[in-house]
Protein backbone atom coordinates (compact mmCIF):
# COMPACT_ATOMS: atom_id res chain seq x y z
CA UNK A 1 0.00 0.00 0.00
CA UNK A 2 1.35 3.59 -1.01
CA UNK A 3 1.13 6.91 1.27
CA UNK A 4 -0.29 8.94 -1.76
CA UNK A 5 -2.31 7.35 -5.30
CA UNK A 6 -1.71 9.92 -7.99
CA UNK A 7 -4.09 9.75 -11.07
CA UNK A 8 -2.67 10.52 -14.21
CA UNK A 9 1.38 10.89 -15.31
CA UNK A 10 1.65 14.59 -17.03
CA UNK A 11 3.96 17.31 -15.35
CA UNK A 12 1.89 17.54 -12.72
CA UNK A 13 1.49 14.09 -11.40
CA UNK A 14 5.41 13.44 -11.87
CA UNK A 15 6.53 16.52 -10.24
CA UNK A 16 3.92 15.23 -7.18
CA UNK A 17 5.91 11.96 -7.34
CA UNK A 18 8.97 13.60 -7.15
CA UNK A 19 8.11 15.56 -4.23
CA UNK A 20 6.35 13.09 -2.28
CA UNK A 21 9.24 10.34 -2.46
CA UNK A 22 11.40 13.28 -1.32
CA UNK A 23 9.35 14.33 1.70
CA UNK A 24 9.82 10.41 2.47
CA UNK A 25 6.17 9.21 0.95
CA UNK A 26 5.93 6.31 -1.00
CA UNK A 27 3.36 7.02 -4.27
CA UNK A 28 2.15 5.41 -7.37
CA UNK A 29 0.66 7.19 -10.51
CA UNK A 30 -1.98 5.71 -12.89
CA UNK A 31 -1.44 6.41 -15.85
CA UNK A 32 -3.91 5.61 -18.95
CA UNK A 33 -2.09 6.48 -22.34
CA UNK A 34 1.49 7.99 -22.27
CA UNK A 35 3.42 8.89 -19.18
CA UNK A 36 4.16 12.49 -20.06
CA UNK A 37 0.94 13.58 -20.67
CA UNK A 38 0.08 16.38 -23.35
CA UNK A 39 3.48 17.57 -23.39
CA UNK A 40 4.77 14.56 -25.24
CA UNK A 41 2.68 15.94 -28.60
CA UNK A 42 4.74 19.40 -28.59
CA UNK A 43 7.04 19.27 -31.15
CA UNK A 44 9.31 22.31 -29.16
CA UNK A 45 9.01 23.61 -25.97
CA UNK A 46 10.88 27.09 -25.27
CA UNK A 47 9.14 28.57 -22.37
CA UNK A 48 10.06 25.65 -19.36
CA UNK A 49 13.11 27.12 -17.37
CA UNK A 50 16.38 26.28 -17.63
CA UNK A 51 15.75 24.41 -21.22
CA UNK A 52 15.60 26.71 -23.89
CA UNK A 53 14.66 24.09 -26.84
CA UNK A 54 13.06 20.69 -26.26
CA UNK A 55 11.32 18.62 -27.72
CA UNK A 56 7.76 17.99 -25.44
CA UNK A 57 8.55 14.19 -25.69
CA UNK A 58 12.44 14.68 -24.46
CA UNK A 59 10.96 16.73 -21.60
CA UNK A 60 8.62 14.45 -20.82
CA UNK A 61 10.82 11.11 -20.91
CA UNK A 62 13.89 13.45 -18.01
CA UNK A 63 10.43 13.61 -15.80
CA UNK A 64 9.84 10.29 -15.91
CA UNK A 65 13.29 9.27 -15.80
CA UNK A 66 13.70 11.64 -12.41
CA UNK A 67 10.16 10.44 -10.71
CA UNK A 68 11.52 6.81 -11.45
CA UNK A 69 14.97 7.41 -9.78
CA UNK A 70 13.00 8.86 -6.47
CA UNK A 71 10.79 5.01 -6.72
CA UNK A 72 7.70 6.24 -8.25
CA UNK A 73 5.80 3.11 -9.06
CA UNK A 74 4.22 3.38 -12.55
CA UNK A 75 1.05 1.26 -13.12
CA UNK A 76 -0.22 1.48 -16.54
CA UNK A 77 -4.08 1.66 -15.99
CA UNK A 78 -7.37 3.58 -16.40
CA UNK A 79 -8.81 4.97 -13.09
CA UNK A 80 -12.54 4.83 -13.34
CA UNK A 81 -13.62 6.01 -10.13
CA UNK A 82 -12.55 7.26 -6.51
CA UNK A 83 -14.42 6.11 -3.50
CA UNK A 84 -13.96 7.46 -0.21
CA UNK A 85 -13.73 4.55 2.79
CA UNK A 86 -13.38 4.80 6.36
CA UNK A 87 -9.43 4.96 5.65
CA UNK A 88 -9.00 7.17 2.99
CA UNK A 89 -9.58 5.98 -0.93
CA UNK A 90 -10.62 3.24 -3.21
CA UNK A 91 -9.25 3.98 -6.35
CA UNK A 92 -10.67 1.63 -9.08
CA UNK A 93 -8.69 0.56 -11.88
CA UNK A 94 -9.54 -2.53 -12.87
CA UNK A 95 -6.60 -5.42 -11.73
CA UNK A 96 -4.56 -1.98 -10.59
CA UNK A 97 -7.28 -0.83 -7.88
CA UNK A 98 -5.72 0.07 -5.37
CA UNK A 99 -6.68 1.75 -1.65
CA UNK A 100 -4.73 4.87 0.32
CA UNK A 101 -5.12 7.61 2.48
CA UNK A 102 -4.26 10.14 0.10
CA UNK A 103 -5.09 10.86 -3.61
CA UNK A 104 -3.61 13.34 -6.40
CA UNK A 105 -6.07 14.14 -9.00
CA UNK A 106 -3.73 15.32 -11.87
CA UNK A 107 -5.52 13.80 -14.81
CA UNK A 108 -5.02 17.07 -17.20
CA UNK A 109 -7.37 17.75 -19.89
CA UNK A 110 -8.24 15.78 -23.34
CA UNK A 111 -8.53 17.21 -26.77
CA UNK A 112 -12.06 18.38 -28.02
CA UNK A 113 -13.28 17.98 -31.22
CA UNK A 114 -15.79 19.85 -33.79
CA UNK A 115 -18.37 17.83 -33.24
CA UNK A 116 -19.50 17.65 -37.03
CA UNK A 117 -21.25 14.53 -38.80
CA UNK A 118 -18.99 11.38 -38.36
CA UNK A 119 -15.84 12.97 -36.91
CA UNK A 120 -15.62 10.28 -34.07
CA UNK A 121 -14.95 7.48 -37.58
CA UNK A 122 -12.89 10.03 -38.89
CA UNK A 123 -10.03 10.17 -36.21
CA UNK A 124 -7.08 8.85 -37.75
CA UNK A 125 -8.76 8.51 -41.13
CA UNK A 126 -7.66 12.05 -42.09
CA UNK A 127 -8.76 13.75 -39.11
CA UNK A 128 -5.81 13.87 -36.42
CA UNK A 129 -5.58 15.58 -32.55
CA UNK A 130 -1.72 15.47 -32.84
CA UNK A 131 0.64 17.15 -35.61
CA UNK A 132 3.81 15.88 -34.31
CA UNK A 133 2.29 11.88 -33.88
CA UNK A 134 1.21 12.40 -37.48
CA UNK A 135 2.37 14.57 -39.56
CA UNK A 136 5.06 12.74 -41.02
CA UNK A 137 2.37 10.58 -43.00
CA UNK A 138 1.47 14.07 -44.77
CA UNK A 139 4.86 15.16 -45.87
CA UNK A 140 4.66 16.78 -49.13
CA UNK A 141 0.66 17.44 -49.12
CA UNK A 142 -1.49 19.79 -47.69
CA UNK A 143 -3.13 19.76 -44.30
CA UNK A 144 -5.51 22.48 -42.40
CA UNK A 145 -5.09 23.12 -38.85
CA UNK A 146 -8.40 24.08 -37.05
CA UNK A 147 -7.94 26.30 -33.88
CA UNK A 148 -6.49 29.83 -32.87
CA UNK A 149 -4.29 29.32 -30.20
CA UNK A 150 -0.50 27.74 -28.88
CA UNK A 151 -1.44 24.61 -29.68
CA UNK A 152 -2.98 25.03 -33.24
CA UNK A 153 -0.11 27.40 -33.99
CA UNK A 154 2.71 25.20 -32.70
CA UNK A 155 1.36 22.41 -34.84
CA UNK A 156 1.05 24.55 -38.16
CA UNK A 157 4.74 25.67 -37.80
CA UNK A 158 5.53 22.01 -37.11
CA UNK A 159 3.43 21.14 -40.09
CA UNK A 160 4.85 23.84 -42.28
CA UNK A 161 8.42 21.94 -42.34
CA UNK A 162 6.82 18.72 -43.75
CA UNK A 163 3.79 20.33 -45.65
CA UNK A 164 3.76 21.76 -48.81
CA UNK A 165 1.28 24.04 -47.42
CA UNK A 166 -1.04 24.36 -44.73
CA UNK A 167 -3.89 26.12 -44.17
CA UNK A 168 -5.16 27.72 -40.71
CA UNK A 169 -8.93 27.92 -40.31
CA UNK A 170 -10.22 29.76 -37.15
CA UNK A 171 -13.78 31.09 -36.29
CA UNK A 172 -12.38 34.44 -34.72
CA UNK A 173 -10.80 37.17 -36.30
CA UNK A 174 -7.83 36.72 -33.94
CA UNK A 175 -5.44 34.59 -32.98
CA UNK A 176 -5.65 33.73 -29.18
CA UNK A 177 -1.74 32.08 -28.98
CA UNK A 178 1.30 34.16 -27.92
CA UNK A 179 2.10 36.90 -29.94
CA UNK A 180 5.78 35.18 -30.90
CA UNK A 181 4.24 32.31 -32.30
CA UNK A 182 1.73 34.53 -34.25
CA UNK A 183 4.66 36.78 -36.01
CA UNK A 184 6.17 32.90 -36.66
CA UNK A 185 2.93 32.16 -38.61
CA UNK A 186 2.55 34.80 -40.05
CA UNK A 187 6.43 35.11 -41.23
CA UNK A 188 6.20 31.40 -42.43
CA UNK A 189 5.15 31.83 -46.65
CA UNK A 190 3.69 28.22 -46.68
CA UNK A 191 0.97 29.22 -43.69
CA UNK A 192 -2.55 30.81 -44.81
CA UNK A 193 -4.40 31.80 -42.38
CA UNK A 194 -8.56 31.77 -42.95
CA UNK A 195 -9.92 33.71 -40.28
CA UNK A 196 -13.63 34.07 -39.47
CA UNK A 197 -14.77 30.54 -40.69
CA UNK A 198 -16.50 28.16 -39.37
CA UNK A 199 -16.43 24.34 -40.03
CA UNK A 200 -19.37 22.79 -41.52
CA UNK A 201 -18.64 19.40 -42.53
CA UNK A 202 -15.68 17.16 -43.07
CA UNK A 203 -15.35 16.00 -47.00
CA UNK A 204 -15.24 12.45 -47.59
CA UNK A 205 -13.97 9.88 -50.08
CA UNK A 206 -14.43 6.24 -49.56
CA UNK A 207 -14.32 7.31 -45.90
CA UNK A 208 -11.66 9.33 -45.23
CA UNK A 209 -11.97 12.89 -44.51
CA UNK A 210 -10.07 14.68 -47.77
CA UNK A 211 -10.84 18.15 -45.96
CA UNK A 212 -13.45 20.56 -44.85
CA UNK A 213 -16.27 22.20 -45.77
CA UNK A 214 -16.50 25.94 -43.93
CA UNK A 215 -18.87 28.47 -43.75
CA UNK A 216 -16.98 32.31 -44.46
CA UNK A 217 -19.01 34.07 -41.57
CA UNK A 218 -17.35 37.23 -44.12
CA UNK A 219 -19.26 36.54 -47.17
CA UNK A 220 -21.80 33.82 -45.92
CA UNK A 221 -20.55 31.40 -48.73
CA UNK A 222 -19.96 27.83 -48.27
CA UNK A 223 -16.06 27.12 -49.08
CA UNK A 224 -14.53 23.65 -49.56
CA UNK A 225 -10.83 23.34 -48.96
CA UNK A 226 -9.19 19.87 -49.74
CA UNK A 227 -6.80 18.63 -47.49
CA UNK A 228 -4.53 15.40 -47.13
CA UNK A 229 -5.88 15.45 -43.22
CA UNK A 230 -7.44 18.12 -40.71
CA UNK A 231 -5.76 18.73 -37.47
CA UNK A 232 -8.16 19.27 -34.43
CA UNK A 233 -6.33 21.97 -32.24
CA UNK A 234 -9.70 23.74 -30.83
CA UNK A 235 -9.44 23.29 -27.24
CA UNK A 236 -9.74 20.83 -24.20
CA UNK A 237 -11.97 18.96 -21.81
CA UNK A 238 -11.28 18.00 -18.33
CA UNK A 239 -10.80 14.13 -17.13
CA UNK A 240 -12.08 14.48 -14.42
CA UNK A 241 -15.16 11.68 -14.25
CA UNK A 242 -13.49 9.15 -11.64
CA UNK A 243 -13.97 12.01 -8.79
CA UNK A 244 -17.97 13.11 -10.15
CA UNK A 245 -19.25 11.04 -7.21
CA UNK A 246 -16.97 12.65 -4.61
CA UNK A 247 -17.17 16.74 -5.38
CA UNK A 248 -18.69 18.98 -7.06
CA UNK A 249 -17.18 19.89 -10.59
CA UNK A 250 -17.43 23.58 -11.78
CA UNK A 251 -19.64 23.62 -15.16
CA UNK A 252 -17.00 23.40 -17.47
CA UNK A 253 -15.87 20.11 -15.52
CA UNK A 254 -12.60 20.81 -13.53
CA UNK A 255 -11.91 20.29 -9.42
CA UNK A 256 -12.47 23.34 -7.63
CA UNK A 257 -8.99 23.76 -6.20
CA UNK A 258 -7.01 26.87 -5.68
CA UNK A 259 -3.55 27.14 -5.70
CA UNK A 260 -3.02 25.02 -2.45
CA UNK A 261 -4.31 22.13 -3.97
CA UNK A 262 -7.32 21.45 -1.73
CA UNK A 263 -10.65 20.30 -2.59
CA UNK A 264 -13.65 20.42 -0.63
CA UNK A 265 -12.85 16.85 0.36
CA UNK A 266 -9.87 16.07 2.91
CA UNK A 267 -7.37 13.61 1.76
CA UNK A 268 -8.07 14.48 -1.81
CA UNK A 269 -5.75 16.70 -3.81
CA UNK A 270 -5.95 18.21 -7.34
CA UNK A 271 -2.88 19.76 -9.46
CA UNK A 272 -2.61 21.24 -13.07
CA UNK A 273 -4.72 21.23 -15.90
CA UNK A 274 -7.71 18.96 -14.33
CA UNK A 275 -8.33 22.40 -11.74
CA UNK A 276 -9.94 25.52 -11.88
CA UNK A 277 -7.25 27.76 -12.93
CA UNK A 278 -6.73 30.60 -15.25
CA UNK A 279 -2.96 29.43 -16.88
CA UNK A 280 -2.72 25.97 -18.23
CA UNK A 281 1.00 25.51 -19.02
CA UNK A 282 3.70 22.99 -17.97
CA UNK A 283 5.44 25.85 -15.31
CA UNK A 284 1.84 26.01 -13.89
CA UNK A 285 1.27 22.27 -13.48
CA UNK A 286 4.49 21.39 -11.91
CA UNK A 287 4.40 24.20 -9.09
CA UNK A 288 0.52 22.52 -8.42
CA UNK A 289 2.61 19.18 -8.56
CA UNK A 290 4.72 20.19 -5.78
CA UNK A 291 2.17 22.15 -3.72
CA UNK A 292 -0.34 19.08 -4.16
CA UNK A 293 2.15 16.73 -3.28
CA UNK A 294 3.56 18.84 0.33
CA UNK A 295 0.05 19.47 1.10
CA UNK A 296 -0.65 15.83 1.23
CA UNK A 297 2.60 14.64 3.41
CA UNK A 298 0.85 17.42 5.53
CA UNK A 299 -2.77 15.92 5.85
CA UNK A 300 -0.63 12.61 6.32
CA UNK A 301 1.27 13.79 9.26
CA UNK A 302 -1.76 15.79 10.86
CA UNK A 303 -4.19 12.18 10.77
CA UNK A 304 -0.92 10.60 12.19
CA UNK A 305 -0.10 8.29 9.30
C1 LIG B 1 0.29 20.29 -28.51
C2 LIG B 1 0.55 20.92 -27.16
C3 LIG B 1 1.62 21.77 -26.99
C4 LIG B 1 1.86 22.36 -25.76
N1 LIG B 1 2.95 23.18 -25.65
C5 LIG B 1 3.25 23.75 -24.45
C6 LIG B 1 4.41 24.56 -24.30
O1 LIG B 1 5.18 24.79 -25.27
N2 LIG B 1 4.64 25.09 -23.09
C7 LIG B 1 3.82 24.89 -22.01
O2 LIG B 1 4.12 25.40 -20.91
N3 LIG B 1 2.73 24.12 -22.12
C8 LIG B 1 2.41 23.54 -23.31
N4 LIG B 1 1.30 22.76 -23.44
C9 LIG B 1 0.42 22.59 -22.26
C10 LIG B 1 1.02 21.57 -21.27
O3 LIG B 1 1.35 20.39 -21.97
C11 LIG B 1 0.00 21.27 -20.17
O4 LIG B 1 -0.33 22.45 -19.49
C12 LIG B 1 0.56 20.26 -19.17
O5 LIG B 1 0.90 19.05 -19.81
C13 LIG B 1 -0.46 19.95 -18.07
O6 LIG B 1 0.04 18.95 -17.26
P1 LIG B 1 -0.92 18.03 -16.37
O7 LIG B 1 -0.02 17.04 -15.71
O8 LIG B 1 -1.78 18.87 -15.53
O9 LIG B 1 -1.91 17.31 -17.38
P2 LIG B 1 -1.67 16.38 -18.65
O10 LIG B 1 -0.41 16.73 -19.33
O11 LIG B 1 -2.94 16.45 -19.41
O12 LIG B 1 -1.50 14.92 -18.04
C14 LIG B 1 -2.56 14.23 -17.45
C15 LIG B 1 -2.33 12.74 -17.59
O13 LIG B 1 -3.33 12.04 -16.85
C16 LIG B 1 -3.72 10.89 -17.57
N5 LIG B 1 -5.08 10.52 -17.13
C17 LIG B 1 -6.22 11.25 -17.28
N6 LIG B 1 -7.25 10.62 -16.72
C18 LIG B 1 -6.78 9.45 -16.24
C19 LIG B 1 -7.40 8.35 -15.57
N7 LIG B 1 -8.71 8.35 -15.28
N8 LIG B 1 -6.63 7.29 -15.22
C20 LIG B 1 -5.29 7.28 -15.49
N9 LIG B 1 -4.65 8.30 -16.13
C21 LIG B 1 -5.38 9.37 -16.48
C22 LIG B 1 -3.67 11.33 -19.02
O14 LIG B 1 -3.56 10.23 -19.90
C23 LIG B 1 -2.43 12.24 -19.02
O15 LIG B 1 -1.25 11.52 -19.35
C24 LIG B 1 1.02 22.13 -24.65
C25 LIG B 1 -0.08 21.27 -24.80
C26 LIG B 1 -0.32 20.66 -26.05
C27 LIG B 1 -1.50 19.73 -26.20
Amino acid sequence: MKDILIIGGGPAGLTAAIYAARAGRTAAIYEKETVGGQIVFSPMVENFPAVPHVTGADLAARMEEQAASFGTEFRYAEVTAIRRTPDGFFVEAGKASDSAPAVILAAGVAHKGLGLPDEEDLIGLGVAFCAVCDGAFYRGRDVIVVGGGDAALQDALFLSGLCRRVTMVLRRDVFRGEAMLVDQVRNTPNIRVLLRRRPLAYLTEDGIACGLRVLDLATGREEDLPAACVFLAVGQKPQNEAVQGLLELTPEGYVPAGEDALTPVPGLFAAGDCRRKTVRQLTTAVSDGASAALAACDYLKEIGF
